[in-house]
Parts: structure tokens; sequence; C-alpha cells
């Protein structure tokens, strides 16, 4: 993408995002809110006014809901061949490809990430995630199991699997489209019905996948899209009939999700937040590292969750490895995600900016040292940038270790013992993910054994596809997305016995 191409695919795309409402999808119409409300997106690179959005909230989720519940039994669905559904899925990856530069430069527009980073990732991420699951629906199936009966009856018993039902999908701001289909993508290769809730700030690509999955061929109301606020996405934990809730976002509305809901004992996946250490060896290849360790914590500005946030490095490379990453920092081109050669976009609101400066005041009162960033480019007067930021000298006990800030700040602390690395590698309420970098192969296993989170990379980090399991130990959630354990969270087990004696 040239620059004169990506602002003006941004200029044509806000004309049309002007002259045409966001509505809800329901029941395979667009609909405005019962309300009649709506509620703005912004660009945040800039502040401007992009869109007015649907302000859904109740009584939508309500005909959202009944809508989805109907599509269920609706033959169209419930008994399209598993060849078919499949068929459907890849439809709407070729049609995420066929659109891939505007969905990439809307997500640049909405999210303020660099349009290079949006295509390559979120929009790539999203084709990948349809295609893979496109190969589920005529592969996913139960088993014969040789049960031994006391009575000694021949037995037959074999297991079949059953979509779960209608599937609330809650996702965050940080990765809107492919978070999005993360949760879609699955749930229609299983047969579920879902009901999309995208994040009030980023709310523009997933109704673009609205848009494209009627246009696969999606029958209506088997994709459904609730724009609006948390009490939007409350609403879908509290209905009776969902069946299943899947959320991405915070541990603090994550614990509020299990406790909500409860009402129908509703089936729950959650993937939270993370504290990810970065555990560099003596004898690690310090310049790939270093490039990597930037990256992992700088990279979408630092709000992800997986972020590298805490740098755990042998004190004999300490010295080494930190100018490298305050290197690869300082080359980081900050700016509006148009241009083609930015890396680094704005933080997504006023208040996560906020945030990340509460926690650089913290961090310094504490008595970590900052070493780079810390503020505001002084070049970017508006829009919501953040530098990237580096502590050192940080301590186990400061907040900057163990709360997940979710910007562009890394804390970096120095080991000698390896017991004790791992132990304070492990000392989070989080377990999301981690990174080993050493060529000692005996350590990289057995700290990857030892670490307590649901991912770990050795010399590498950020790696994700569709095809691995992803979620966390503790307080990073529960379940698995990608892979097979993603159809386990959309579909039932039912285990037939049939009496042949
Ligand atoms: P939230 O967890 O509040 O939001 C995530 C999604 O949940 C949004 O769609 C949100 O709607 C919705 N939601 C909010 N409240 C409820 C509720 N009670 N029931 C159901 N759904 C609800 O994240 P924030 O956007 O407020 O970000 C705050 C912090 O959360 C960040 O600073 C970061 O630390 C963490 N976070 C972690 C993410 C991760 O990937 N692990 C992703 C995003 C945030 P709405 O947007 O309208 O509020």
């Amino acid at each position: 993408m040239t620059t004169t191409t990506s602002i003006e695919r941004a200029e044509h795309l806000k004309a049309a995002l002007k002259a045409q409402p966001q509505r809800l999808l329901i029941g395979g119409a667009w609909v405005e809110a019962v309300s009649g409300r709506t509620f703005e997106t912004i660009n945040p690179a800039t502040g401007e006014v992009l869109a007015h959005i649907a302000h859904g909230a109740t009584a939508d989720v309500d005909l959202a809901v009944r809508a989805a519940r109907k599509a269920l039994s609706d033959p169209a669905w419930s008994r399209m061949s598993a060849v078919d559904r499949s068929r459907v899925l890849l439809r709407l990856a070729d049609l995420v490809e066929r659109d891939a530069e505007n969905l990439a430069v809307l997500e640049c527009l909405d999210n303020g990430k660099p349009a290079t980073l949006t295509r390559a990732v979120e929009v790539e991420g999203t084709i990948r995630t349809f295609r893979y699951f496109a190969g589920w629906p005529t592969k996913f199936g139960g088993e014969t199991l040789p049960v031994s009966p006391r009575s000694g009856a021949q037995i037959l018993n074999y297991t079949t699997r059953e979509p779960v039902g209608v599937a609330g999908l809650i996702v965050p701001w940080n990765y809107p489209l492919s978070m999005a289909a993360w949760k879609v993508a699955p749930a229609l290769a299983a047969g579920c019905t879902v009901i999309l809730k995208p994040a009030e700030q980023t709310p523009l690509t997933a109704l673009r996948l609205g848009e494209l999955a009627l246009e696969a061929g999606v029958p209506p109301g088997v994709f459904n899209i609730i724009t609006g606020f948390g009490d939007a996405g409350a609403a879908l934990v509290e209905h009776d009939g969902v069946d299943k809730v899947a959320f991405t976002g915070s541990t603090a509305v994550g614990k509020a999700i299990v406790r909500a809901s409860s009402g129908n004992l509703k089936k729950v996946s959650l993937e939270l937040g993370g504290k990810s250490p970065q555990i560099v060896f003596p004898d690690a290849d310090v310049k790939v590292a270093a490039a990597s360790i930037a990256q992992g914590i700088f990279f979408n500005q630092g709000q992800t969750c997986t972020a590298g946030s805490r740098l755990y490095v042998h004190k004999s490379r300490a010295d080494e490895l930190l100018d490298a990453i305050a290197g690869a920092a300082a080359r980081l081109k900050i700016g509006d995600g148009l241009q083609p050669d930015v890396d680094f976009g704005p933080l997504i609101s006023q208040e996560q900016w906020d945030r990340v400066n509460h926690y650089v005041e913290v961090g310094s009162a504490e008595g970590a040292t900052l070493a780079a960033g810390g503020q505001r480019p002084a070049n970017l007067a508006n829009g919501f940038f953040f530098e990237p930021t580096i502590f050192v000298n940080a301590a186990p006990t400061m907040r900057i270790v163990r709360e997940e800030i979710f910007g562009p700040v890394l804390a970096a602390l120095t080991w000698s013992d390896q017991d004790e690395l791992v132990a304070q590698a492990n000392d989070s309420e989080y377990g999301l993910s981690a990174g080993i970098w050493t060529n000692d192969i005996k350590a990289a296993h057995r700290t990857a054994a030892a670490i307590k989170a649901g991912t770990v990379w050795v010399n590498c980090f950020n790696m994700i596809d569709p095809a691995s399991p992803f979620g966390g130990f503790r307080q990073s959630g529960w379940g698995r997305e990608h892979g097979r354990q993603a159809m386990e969270l959309y579909s039932e087990t039912k285990s037939v016995w049939v009496n042949l004696s």
C-alpha cells in the first residue's frame, strides 16, 4: 500500500461511513437500536468522529437472542451438510481477502494501529482463521467406544458432537477483527448461532464482517451483531436464551461474567489478562532476543494480552540486551498508521493513555529507573500517543511488575540464580504466555516445563496460529481457543448406548 492509496482509501471509507448509519444486525436485517440512540466511534490518532453507531442494549439483545434461537433450529442451518458449512466459511474467508485493503484501512482508522499491521495481522489472521475452521465441519465427529457393561450385555456405545446452541461472543478493542474471527469461525463451524458484541471503541470491522457473512451465504439469524457498551455484553451474559459465552477482555469483567452467567449455568470460556515474562539466559543470542523482546512489548502499542511486559535477563547480559532493546524502541516510527512507514500508533483512548501514564508515575515512585520513553511524543500533540517506555532496576514487588498495564511499558529485572528465576517468573496471578531465550536445549525444555503459562515460546515470541491452542493458566482464563479445543468449546458431547443383546 502506498501512502496515497491508504489515505485516499481512508477518505473514501470515511465518506461512506458518514453517508450510512451503522446499524445492528438481527435476524439477517440491519436495524436501528430499539431506543433509536447512537454513539460515536472515533479515530484515536486524530480524535475525529468516524461514524455514529447504533447503541444496542437489553431490548436489542433480547431480539438478537430470539433470532439466533430461531435460526438454530432452522433446517437451512441445522441441516446444512458439513461440506456446505465448510463451503460457507471458505467463501467468507475469500470475501475478507477480496476486501482486505478496505478492512485494513478501516481497522487502522477505528483502532489506530498501523494499516501495514492491520493488513498483515488482523486481516490475514482473519482469513487464515476462517480457512482453518472451514476444515473442521467435515472432520469433527464422535467415536465408538469399547464399553464393558457388568451385565455382559452387548452394547454399541458411540458419541456425537452437537452445537452448544446460541453463543454470545464478547470481544475487546485491541484486535477487533481477529478476536471476532477467533470466536465466530469455530462457533459457526460447530453449528452454533452467534451474537457478536464488539467493543464500543472498535465496532466497524465487526459490522463489515457481518455484511460479508450474509454475502457468503450464512443464513439469516445465524450471525447477529449488537454494538453497544458493557451493559449490552452483560445482557447477553445474563440471558437465559444464550447457551454459551466466549469472552476476551479484562480479568475484572471476566470474573463479573462468571458471576452473572450462573442463572442458566451457560458454558463460559474466558481469555483474560496477562503479565508475560521474557526470560533471557546467559548464552542467548542477544541481538535476536532484543529485537523480538522489543516487538513483544511494543507491538500494538503494548495493548496485547500476551505482551512480554516483564523482562528477566541474566545479569551478565543485562547492559548489552537493554541497550539493544532501547535502540529498537528508538527506531520505531510513531505516528498516524495511515502513513506506510509508521510502526507504532496511538493508544486506543484517553482512558487508556491515562492508565498507562499512571503506571509510569507509579513505577518511578516505587523506585524503578525510567530508561526510555514515559510520555507523549513531543511532535504529536493530537491523538492518544505514548512513547515506548522502558523501566530498569525493577523489583518483583513493584506494581509495574505485577499488574497488567496494557500499554508499551517494559519492566526489566536481572537474575543470577535459575531456581529463583523460575519462582519469580511464576510469581503472578496470570499465566497466559512466556518467552525463553537460550541455546541450551536442556535449560529451554526444563524452563518451559516449569513455567505456569498456556503458551511458552522458545527463541521466538507471539507466534500464534489457528491450529495451536491458545489460552491461559490461573487468572488468564478458562478454556483454549484455536485448534480442536475451540471446536470443543462450541459443542456438547452426547454418549449413545444401544443394547444389541
Ligand atoms: P473490558 O474487559 O471492559 O471490555 C471487553 C469487552 O467486554 C467489551 O466488548 C466490553 O464492552 C465488554 N464488557 C464490559 N463490561 C461487561 C460486562 N459486565 N459484561 C459483559 N461484557 C462486558 O476491557 P476494557 O475495554 O474496559 O479495557 C480495560 C482493561 O482491560 C485494559 O486496560 C486491559 O488491561 C484489559 N484488557 C485486556 C484484554 C485482553 O485481551 N486480555 C483486551 C482488552 C482489555 P465495552 O467495550 O462497551 O465496554
